[in-house]
């Protein structure tokens, strides 16, 4: 049997990215082919969602050096709503409401964009309708949802379930997912993790962004990286967030003292 080695879907190579002019990232490596799914965590401020945020094309995050490589193609010159389109998805760690645009119609016009890139037709508001609706089960939402605006008056939960909706409209390559645990209930936490485990494919990527072991009890990661100052420390299997759980990141210190303190 020849053994196919799956594609790369991401490439990050020594990213150094800086925001208000102040370097939050000082060399990120990352490498993730397609069917992996790999786990960020780091402690508070080391740079978790400005990697999100780069890679997804913010204006506000200035990249200084290095690449973020998309199969193949070069992500950095491309405009946050490019990458959206070509399949690059960030689930927000805060998502932001939208005051007078109504849910449906903000899902319509991303998912419309998504679908012509990918050669889809693109849906009216009837055909659109069917679809979001077969979708709404995935995430346990009711359909009042979709006629309310985005994410306004929405509680944690629901933003969250909400942004959930949208990659499962969108069908991303490669999908952040920022905190999307966070603030989650028990039965909220279960239902965002059923819909990205049905969402992350052979053919998808997929990086949660957590502090907690216990969504990566329902998902299991490929790959845990974690975080500090800027640059991914260190990275290992399921087990290392299971210890980091268990230790806390107090026993990270140990080993960036015998690495050496560059400050
Ligand atoms: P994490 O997600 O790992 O908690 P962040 O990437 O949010 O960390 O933040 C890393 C550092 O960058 C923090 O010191 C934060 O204050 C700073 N930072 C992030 N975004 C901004 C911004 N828009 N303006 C100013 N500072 C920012
Ligand atoms: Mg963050």
């Amino acid at each position: 049997m020849t053994k196919i080695d799956s594609t790369t879907l991401l490439e990050i190579k020594d990213l150094v990215a800086s925001v208000e002019d102040q370097q939050i990232l000082n060399g990120v490596n990352l490498k993730i082919k397609a069917g992996e799914i790999h786990a960020i965590m780091g402690r508070n401020g080391c740079g978790k969602s400005t990697l999100s945020k780069v890679i997804a094309g913010h204006p506000a995050y200035k990249v200084i050096s290095g690449n973020v490589l998309f199969k193949n193609q070069n992500l950095l010159e491309l405009e946050a709503e490019e990458r959206a389109r070509i399949g690059i998805f960030l689930g927000f760690q805060y998502p932001i409401e939208i005051p007078g645009v109504s849910n449906l119609e903000f899902l319509r016009v991303a998912t419309n964009s998504r679908r012509k890139e990918i050669g889809e037709t693109e849906l009216d508001t009837f055909e659109f309708e069917d679809l979001v609706r077969a979708k709404l089960d995935l995430v346990q939402m009711k359909p009042t949802f979709l006629e309310r605006s985005v994410n306004e008056g929405f509680s944690g939960g629901e933003k969250k379930r909400n942004e959930i909706l949208q990659m499962a409209l969108l069908n991303p390559s490669v999908a952040i997912l920022d905190e999307t645990d966070s603030g989650l209930d028990i039965d909220a936490l279960r239902i965002v993790a059923s819909g990205v485990k049905k969402l992350s494919t052979k053919s998808t990527a997929t990086i949660l962004i957590t502090h907690y072991q216990r969504l990566l009890n329902e998902i299991t990661p490929d790959y845990v990286h974690i975080m500090s100052d800027g640059k991914i420390m260190q990275t290992g299997g399921p087990e290392l967030a299971i210890e980091l759980e268990k230790e806390g990141y107090d026993w990270l210190n140990k080993y960036e003292e015998i690495k050496g303190d560059k400050s």
